[in-house]
C-alpha cells in the first residue's frame, strides 16, 4: 500500500535570507490518512515540532525539513525539480518503514517543540569562536532549534569544565 501519491507539486519559498535562493517546497497528497502515523513519528524521528490537536509534526531528514500533516507532507529546503524527486522518495521510504514497523516502536503522543534560539543561546559559551563552524554562538542555537545541527557542534562546552553545567542544561533542555 502506497502512503502517498506518486506526484507531487514544487513551490516556491520564501528565503529572503538565505543566500542559497531560489528555494522550493514539495507538496505530496497522502494516499491515506496520516493522522494515526504522527505519534510513532514522533518516537522514531529527529522532531522539530509536533502538536496532536491540528494534528502536524515536523520534523528533520538530513538538510530538509519534513511536515507531515493529516492529508499530506510538505518537504522544505530545495533547490530543484530532481532534489524534491531525490528527497519525496526518502521521505515515503521513510514513512512507510515506520508504518511497517509500527508493532516494534512505543508511540508518543505528548506534543514536542525544540526550545527557541535564544533560550539555547542563554547557556552556550558566547565566545563566538567559530569552531563549531557558525559564524556565530547564536548561529548554532538558531541551528539547534531547528534540529540542523547536533550540540556536540560546540566543542568549548565538552571540552572545558567551566561550561559544564550549562553543557548538562542544554543536554536536558533539548532531549526534549
Ligand atoms: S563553538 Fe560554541 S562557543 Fe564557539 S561559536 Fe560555536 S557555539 Fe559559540
Amino acid at each position: 500500500m502506497s502512503l502517498l501519491r506518486s506526484d507531487f507539486r514544487l513551490e516556491p519559498s520564501s528565503c529572503y535570507v538565505d543566500a542559497r535562493c531560489p528555494r522550493y517546497k514539495a507538496v505530496v497528497q497522502a494516499e491515506v490518512d496520516l493522522s494515526p502515523l504522527l505519534p510513532y513519528l514522533n518516537a522514531a524521528t529527529r522532531v522539530v515540532y509536533y502538536d496532536p490537536e491540528e494534528p502536524v509534526l515536523i520534523f528533520r531528514l538530513g538538510p530538509h525539513k519534513v511536515a507531515v500533516r493529516r492529508n499530506s507532507v510538505q518537504i522544505a529546503d530545495l533547490s530543484d525539480l530532481e532534489e524534491g524527486r531525490q528527497a519525496k522518495k526518502e521521505v515515503e521510504d521513510l514513512l512507510e518503514d515506520i508504518f511497517r514497523r509500527k508493532d516494534e516502536i512505543e508511540p508518543r503522543f505528548e506534543p514536542r517543540r525544540l526550545p527557541p534560539a535564544l533560550e539555547i543561546y542563554r547557556f552556550l559559551p558566547q565566545t563566538n569562536c567559530g569552531l563549531c563552524g557558525e559564524p556565530s554562538c547564536l548561529a548554532l542555537a538558531a541551528k539547534l532549534s531547528s534540529a540542523e545541527a547536533e550540540l556536540e557542534a560546540c566543542r568549548p562546552l565538552y571540552e572545558e569544565p567551566a561550561f559544564s553545567e550549562k553543557r548538562r542544561l542544554l543536554e536536558d533542555l533539548l532531549k526534549n
